[in-house]
């Protein structure tokens, strides 16, 4: 009997891949977790039945989510990544030498279990010595952190369950508060394409603005989330992503990606006209 993993988009709209073998299912205190083996797609992590990571496409997310940052700001030593379960951010992230120190704070200690089982492709850095992991909310970890990182990465599932106030004003200013002089957030912002993502893109990118003196939104392919069209958003206190980004500067690092390179990085911040419009009108 054939076998489909199926994740509704919208009400009218599904996206389904075939599966190869069910491989993981657990349910957690916080969400449902499931690792699923595909033909087109490799290993697929969900949560709440909506795909996280696959081992297809995750370079491109885990590309964009830390290198705009990370070559604005060479300078980078401190990070903190809140979620990210998976791994990915934290791989990207331990290739900078320059980098020191990499909190993690993930609520599900399941969603770091089954990815070192089953995903070493996006878990297999979660052991190097400059990360230290904390299973708590990051809602709580950042409240009372002051003047510590010098990146946050908000790498989220969307704004219902845990995920919810990872996308409140207040949470952003606690950001504000934890970040150094010149501290840079990264997060999770959603889609621009069908309306419910796009209400949550417009909510979290205003509050952002609310909160932040600079504040951009920069997009990427993702060929398995809804629409295909993702953003994330790019908060700073001082630096801006494009007019303080030096592309020969971040090339002399010898890095090898796959979907980042630095004309991505000015690229991906040129808007369509109707993402513009509906940032801008709020
Ligand atoms: N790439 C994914 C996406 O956009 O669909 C997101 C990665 S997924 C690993 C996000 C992680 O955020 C999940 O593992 C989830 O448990 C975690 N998370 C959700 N709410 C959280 C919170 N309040 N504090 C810390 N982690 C949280």
């Amino acid at each position: 009997m054939e076998l489909w993993y199926t994740e509704e988009h919208t009400d009218y709209a599904k996206f389904s891949t075939k599966v190869k073998k069910h491989l993981y299912s657990e349910k957690s205190p916080f969400q449902q977790v499931d690792v699923i083996d595909t033909y087109e797609y490799g290993k697929i992590l969900t949560l709440d039945g909506l795909v996280m990571v696959t081992e297809k496409d995750e370079f491109i997310y885990h590309d964009m989510i830390t290198h705009v940052a990370m070559a604005t700001n060479p300078d980078i030593k401190r990070v903190l990544v809140i979620g990210g379960g998976d791994g990915g951010t934290v791989r990207e992230l331990t290739r900078y030498s320059t980098i020191e120190k990499i909190d993690m704070v993930e609520i599900d200690e399941l969603v770091v279990k089954a990815s070192k089982e089953f995903l070493p492709i996006t878990s297999n850095k979660l052991d190097d010595e400059r990360v230290t992991l904390y299973f708590e909310d990051g809602i709580k970890f950042v409240e009372d952190k002051e003047n510590q990182y010098d990146l946050i990465i908000v790498d989220s599932t969307d704004p219902i369950g845990p995920g919810e106030g990872l996308f409140t004003r207040e949470f952003y200013r606690n950001c504000f508060k934890a970040l150094t002089e010149n501290g840079i957030l990264v997060n999770q912002n959603e889609s621009p394409y069908y309306e419910r993502d796009a209400k949550a893109m417009i909510r979290a990118t205003g509050k952002l603005k609310d909160i932040f003196p600079t504040v951009e939104v920069y997009q990427f392919h993702m060929p398995t989330y809804p629409s295909g069209h993702w953003l994330f958003g790019f908060a700073s206190k001082k630096l801006h992503p494009i007019k303080d980004f030096d592309a020969d500067r971040w090339n002399s690092l010898n890095l090898k990606t796959k979907y980042y390179n630095t004309d991505i990085h000015v690229g991906a911040f040129a808007l369509p006209t109707y993402v513009k419009e509906m940032i801008e009108n709020g």
